[in-house]
């Protein structure tokens, strides 16, 4: 990929990313695929004035390692030090840059018991920390290739060819075009005016149907909203968690999930694939689920604690998204979730909410949002998926019809 097109990417994730503001400290995480593009960011990063930039690399293969061979005990101990590094970051407020580029069955055969027993001890030491962060820190996702993961999506490929071809797929589903900032600029602009229409119509449930069999409905919370693209930071610095983006998405009740979604793409999850599933709720609670690959694994997934078998996120993208356009199948979450309409198990978003600043996580619960250790996307789009709102006042709206916005 042509290096002036690549700089033009890195001063996205920068500018319209992270928003890094002058004297703020950046913290990138990376694989070992892209070293050349990760300076490039850290580059920019400087250039708009970071205080400090620095960047934690990872080797997948690594993490396997580490699961075989520490105890459960190990896998789920923060050391002091660690601990110690947590509260410096929430105490100065970097922003963080993941630029995502594992294999999707990189995790493949390792014991999902032990690492999710090692996740489930950590996690209670490691939540206090990120709940002190939650929205005062800008942070962004973003893809580059590797070499494993750009096999994976194109078989037929020559390791270089199939890297070229996903730096592709991932810039222009970026919309890293002539002026990528303009137009993102636009994006958001689009995506506000999108949430703005829905927020009005004082929606009390959605009802989705599809000719897979998908028949469901699903409650929201009267205090929750409609979101996309750039959020605020409590002190008012606006970013993009997540480039791409495409979704209008909601925290839904957790209390309010009826009848039966089928999936419409496998999901991959801990760098293994759940594929054709389908999931029933009643009352909100995932009661029964069936796959015909790695049904298991799904299970587990839904049993990791108690709100993982509840929603939290439920997510409208048009079929006419560029990644659903794209027709690649991308095996992660970032660009898959924004081909498709999705829900997704696990904890909602607090600042889904009207004046979510001035709620804790305790209030948002009690309306009726979900919490867990686990947030899992999974797409139930489809060209034949309609759905109406029902509102407050008894109205049906259509939302969406043949996948896509009607209106
Ligand atoms: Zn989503």
């Amino acid at each position: 990929m042509k290096k002036t097109v690549l700089r033009e990417y890195a001063k996205l994730i920068v500018r319209t990313g992270v928003n890094v503001q002058k004297g703020q400290d950046v913290l990138i995480y990376a694989g070992l695929d892209q070293p050349e593009f990760v300076a490039m960011v850290v580059d920019e990063a400087y250039k708009a004035k970071a205080r400090k930039v620095t960047v934690n690399w990872s080797y997948q293969p690594l993490q396997k390692l580490h699961i075989r061979h520490q105890s459960v005990t190990t896998l789920g101990t923060v050391e002091a030090w660690e601990e110690a590094r947590l509260q410096h970051y929430v105490d100065i407020h970097p922003c963080r840059i993941h630029l995502v580029s594992e294999d999707p069955d990189g995790l493949k055969g390792v014991n999902l018991e032990k690492m999710a027993k090692g996740r489930q001890a950590s996690y209670k030491i490691l939540k206090p920390y990120s709940d002190q962060r939650q929205n005062k820190e800008q942070w962004c996702i973003a893809a580059v290739p590797g070499a494993a993961w750009a096999k994976k999506i194109f078989p037929n490929l020559t390791k270089s060819q199939a890297m070229e071809k996903l730096w592709e797929a991932i810039l222009s589903t970026s919309r890293v075009d002539d002026d990528p900032l303009a137009a993102w600029d636009a994006h958001n602009k689009d995506l506000k005016e999108r949430c703005d229409y829905l927020n009005s119509l004082g929606i009390s449930k959605l009802h989705y149907t599809a000719d897979n069999g998908t028949d469901f409905t699903v409650g929201m919370m009267p205090e929750a909203q409609f979101c996309a693209g750039g959020e605020e930071t409590l002190s008012g610095v606006f970013y993009n968690p997540n480039i791409p983006t495409e979704e209008c998405f909601i925290s839904p009740n957790k209390h309010q999930a009826d009848g039966i979604v089928y999936s419409s793409k496998p999901l991959s999850y801990q760098g293994q694939l759940i594929d054709n599933f389908s999931i029933r709720f009643e009352n909100g609670k995932a009661v029964e689920v069936h796959a015909e690959q790695n049904e298991d694994l799904l299970k587990t997934m839904i049993s990791m604690d108690e709100g993982a078998s509840y929603l939290g996120e439920c997510a409208l993208v048009p079929q006419t998204s560029p990644i659903s356009q794209s027709g690649l199948l991308f095996y992660n979450t970032l660009f898959d979730e924004n081909a498709a309409c999705h829900l997704a198990l696990g904890a909602g978003f607090p600042d889904t909410f009207k004046d979510f600043q001035n709620k804790t996580l305790e209030e948002c619960k009690s309306c009726g949002m979900n919490d867990s250790m686990i947030h899992v996307d999974f797409m139930i789009g489809c060209d034949s998926m309609n759905i109406d709102a029902i509102t407050q006042d008894g109205k049906v709206v259509p939302i969406f019809r043949k996948g896509n916005w009607a209106f």
